[in-house]
């Protein structure tokens, strides 16, 4: 085994040096909302370790007006110069003298701008009942932009404890990361207001927040004040973040075996907010979607999407707040372990929702992009802000996410839970490496968690498993799994679990898949199922006669193997290993499934299949579609009933969906036609049908339908149908419609935060895809300008679809002339995927005419 580390030395430029460094600011902060400005002051504590003549920290954007240190006996010094330098982000402070080392204070003064592209110290803006327009001030620092807000020390390892004080019109609301401790009037009709300190943290876990907000009264969590903070008017949304907030805090302080590191937590939804969440301790900010939510309006996969953020961020106060990154190059285990975490506490929170089962459908993401030729090792080297930003990608949430969970798995919950608090105790309010988390692990568990998982984050990609039976025993060989059919180039330790037998009782046992393969005992000849509960990160591909016994005894096995084996299908076709008419035979074995990601699962193959063909062809492919779904929806019933668990509600709404839109259903329209009526009546139907409705719809809609979507996007009560009209927008298949609609994600009518996404679906418009991309592409550089700068990417991401070889030709061309650096990798990687689609559909289109011609 032969694992190639390369250096992790950071490019000098853009590191600090370690001669000075601060264990406190006390921090003054004045927005002035109305004019977009901000003014500040700080004082900040330094340990001098080495005579020095200047000092050097990191501001960009910011004007620094006054410069001094002082020293012990309060011995003033001026800075002679300030000069910036905007390539590195940093600040030169020359001293006239070399000082000499101990403790020193520095006292800046400087001005900047509450900027509109959400990060650093922005501006975020909501219209009331009245139709004023209200600002409100907030901050998103992580990776590196707390160095826009207040000129610091911006790297994740010089923790300081913070002292903010917030001058602030009277009547708004100011939060930030402690609880409040003082306020008093400044005689100007505002008033300061002072934070407690906070424990030593990094500067990206800075919050600050300002505006014409409300607070939910506070839950006592086991004595930590817990309220939600919402624009005026959405209180009624906050009981599900509460009850999800209280039940994460308790969680984790059990999990981790150490109480929550501060004495508040806020959550505060934001209209104007770039990513989903963001962890700053005791303060986490949330674009509004992924906290206020209608549990009688929502649906399942809604109301988990609050859940599942809520306990990301909340899981992150002690793993990345308390113990942190030493630098971004750890960001993937900062954030993979929080997903981790995320999914084992809503799997307790809602049992019902089996979280670790529907997580397998992220995992394919992970698994698509994984396969290509640019996908990259789990941890790599970061230089500049760019590559920092470059890691906040699937590879680092949910693969990362997913080879956790293969070892949890491997290792057993109790024994990985024991070394991730043997982890936590011992590097509490200090930072690590990856390596660390390892060596906890390997110290609780007796385990080689290191020789393990170093195959695992230092190389990309992951291993086709294949088994087949040899004299009496069972070997396992491995292989890398691509889309190209480059060479066999990895190797990894496989943690799996087997099972001897079907049934999800029968005997398993764990074994370790090493480079040379593995060979184990198999007498009896019955079934097998590798990778047992479907946690290993690996595909597997079973000889015909082992294949054939699952597939006799399918529904003996548990969903999410049941779901791999869909899944191990469908990538073995796009990857030209099975013919997509082999893979549309296998869907008809499923003819009773029951079970959602299934489900899920097969649609996706399917909607593949029907987009590549046209004409008859595409016809007889949508009455397969009809034949296969319409007994699935019969079975489970076309109605809700009070009694159905969530997941009955979603597949019902999944199937409604696929038989609407990919089987064209004429019954199935007329019914979402009715049911989408009822829901903007006085009736409530099914959240699950309403929001399948909704696409049904669109797929089939005109004019009139554009209308009435566009004005329910504008009047819908909570954010999530806000967001599930605008979506459907882009859905619409008559090109005038779509055009419109791009119209309007491109202006101020649909908000920066919400457009990525939008463009990225217009992009996958099953009959004007093309259209889209020439909008994309002549608009470029005015969609860009409004974006903040790391969700460009997104808007890329739709291409994957757009597979007609000349549209190919063109994006791919496109793009050697646009770059988008802080994404640089991600882009290169939808490229592939793009061009990975085209060969794939170019084979099948033949194949599938072949199969659905008559
Ligand atoms: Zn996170």
């Amino acid at each position: 085994m032969n694992v190639v580390r390369t250096s992790n030395a950071p490019d000098a430029r853009y590191r600090l040096p370690r001669t000075v460094a601060p264990s406190r600011y006390d921090l003054v902060l004045e927005p002035d909302l109305g004019a977009a400005t901000f003014v500040g002051s700080e004082e900040i504590v330094l340990e001098v370790r080495e005579p020095v003549d200047e000092i050097l920290l990191n501001a960009v954007e910011l004007e620094i007006d006054a410069a001094w240190i002082t020293g012990e006996g309060g011995r003033r010094i001026d800075v002679a110069d300030v000069r910036v330098d905007l390539e590195t982000e940093r600040a030169h402070l020359d001293l006239p003298v070399t000082i000499t080392p101990g403790t020193w204070t520095l006292h800046l003064g400087f001005r900047g701008v509450l900027n509109d592209r959400m990060c650093g110290f922005y501006r975020s803006t909501y219209t009331s009942d009245d139709g004023v327009e209200h600002v409100i001030a907030t901050t998103q620092f992580e990776s590196t932009d707390a160095r826009r807000a207040f000129p610091c020390w911006d790297e994740p390892d010089l923790k300081a404890v913070f002292g903010v004080t917030l001058v602030v019109p009277d009547g708004l609301l100011a939060i930030s990361n402690g609880p409040e401790v003082a306020r008093e009037p400044v005689g100007d009709g505002r008033v300061s207001v002072r934070f407690a300190d906070t424990m030593p943290m990094s500067t990206y876990l800075a919050a600050f927040v300002v505006g014409r907000l409300e607070a939910t009264d506070p839950v006592d969590v086991d004595g930590v004040p817990l309220r939600i903070v919402h624009v005026p008017g959405k209180g009624h949304l906050t009981a599900s973040g509460l009850e999800i907030g209280a039940f994460s805090l308790r969680f984790f302080a059990d999990y981790y075996g150490i109480p929550y590191p501060d004495r508040k937590l806020d959550m505060i939804a934001l209209p104007d907010f770039a990513q989903g969440a963001m962890e700053n301790l005791g303060c986490i900010t949330y674009r509004e979607i992924a906290l206020l939510v209608d549990p009688a309006k929502a649906t399942q996969e809604e109301l988990q999407g609050v859940a599942d953020t809520v306990a990301h961020e909340i899981a992150h106060m002690w793993f990345g707040d308390l113990v942190t990154m030493r630098w971004w190059n750890g960001v993937w285990l900062n954030e993979a372990f929080a997903t981790f975490m995320e999914l084992l506490c809503v799997h307790a929170f809602r049992p019902e929702w089996d979280r670790w089962a529907l997580h397998a459908r992220s995992r394919s993401v992970a698994f698509e992009i994984d396969a290509l030729s640019t996908t990259r090792p789990i941890e790599y080297p970061v230089r500049s802000p760019d590559d920092a930003s470059g890691m906040f990608d699937t590879l680092t949430y949910t693969k990362g996410a997913s080879v956790l969970r293969m070892l949890e798995q491997y290792l057993g919950a109790d024994r990985f839970r024991d070394g991730i608090r043997r982890y936590l105790s011992d590097h509490a309010y200090s930072n690590t490496e990856t390596s660390d988390l390892w060596d906890a692990i390997e110290a609780a568990t007796g385990e080689p968690v290191r020789r393990i998982m170093d195959t695992w984050i230092w190389q990309g990609g992951f291993p086709l498993v294949s088994v087949y039976s040899e004299d009496g025993s069972l070997r396992l060989e491995q292989r890398r799994f691509r889309f190209d059919a480059a060479e066999d180039d990895g190797r990894w330790e496989v943690p799996l679990v087997v099972r001897h037998g079907s049934s999800s009782d029968a005997p398993v046992g764990p074994v370790l898949v090493g480079p040379d393969g593995s060979s184990l005992p198999y007498a009896d000849g019955g079934a097998v199922v590798v990778n047992a509960g479907g946690h290993g990160f690996v595909r597997v591909r079973y000889e015909e006669d082992l294949r054939a016994r699952l597939m006799g005894a399918l529904f003996e096995l548990t969903p999410v193997e049941r779901y791999q084996l869909v899944d191990d299908a469908w990538a073995a076709t796009v990857a030209g290993a099975m013919s997509v008419a082999d893979f549309c035979r296998l869907a008809q074995g499923f003819a009773r499934e029951t079970d959602l990601p299934v489900w899920q699962a097969l649609l996706l193959g399917l909607g593949w299949c029907e987009r590549i063909l046209d004409g008859e062809p595409r016809e007889r492919m949508r009455a397969y579609v009809r034949e296969l779904v319409r007994p699935a929806l019969d079975h489970v019933g076309w109605e809700a009933r009070a009694e159905d668990p969530d997941l009955t509600r979603a597949l019902r709404g999944a199937l409604f969906s696929g038989l609407g839109v990919l089987g064209g259903d004429p019954e199935v329209l007329a019914l979402a036609r009715e049911i989408e009526l009822e829901s903007r009546g006085t009736g409530s139907p099914d959240p699950s049908l309403a929001a399948a409705a909704v696409s049904v719809i669109a797929a089939a809609g005109g004019p009139e339908e554009f209308a009435s979507f566009l004005e329910a996007r504008d009047t819908a009560a909570t954010p999530q149908e806000e967001l599930r009209y605008l979506n459907a927008l882009a859905g619409f298949r008559d090109p005038a419609l779509l055009g419109r609609a791009l119209e309007i994600a491109a202006s101020d009518a649909v908000r920066p935060q919400n457009a990525p996404q939008f463009f990225a679906r217009a992009l996958m418009n099953r009959d004007h895809g093309a259209l889209a991309w020439a909008f994309v592409r002549d608009r470029w550089q005015t969609i860009v300008a409004r974006l903040a700068p790391s969700t460009v990417v997104f808007v890329v991401h739709g291409v994957r679809a757009l597979v007609d070889p000349r549209v190919v030709e063109d994006v791919q061309q496109f793009f050697t002339r646009h770059d988008i650096p802080q994404s640089a990798l991600q882009l290169r990687q939808t490229l592939e995927t793009q061009r990975v689609n085209a060969a794939f559909a170019a084979r099948a289109r033949g194949e599938l005419e072949a199969a659905f011609g008559g």
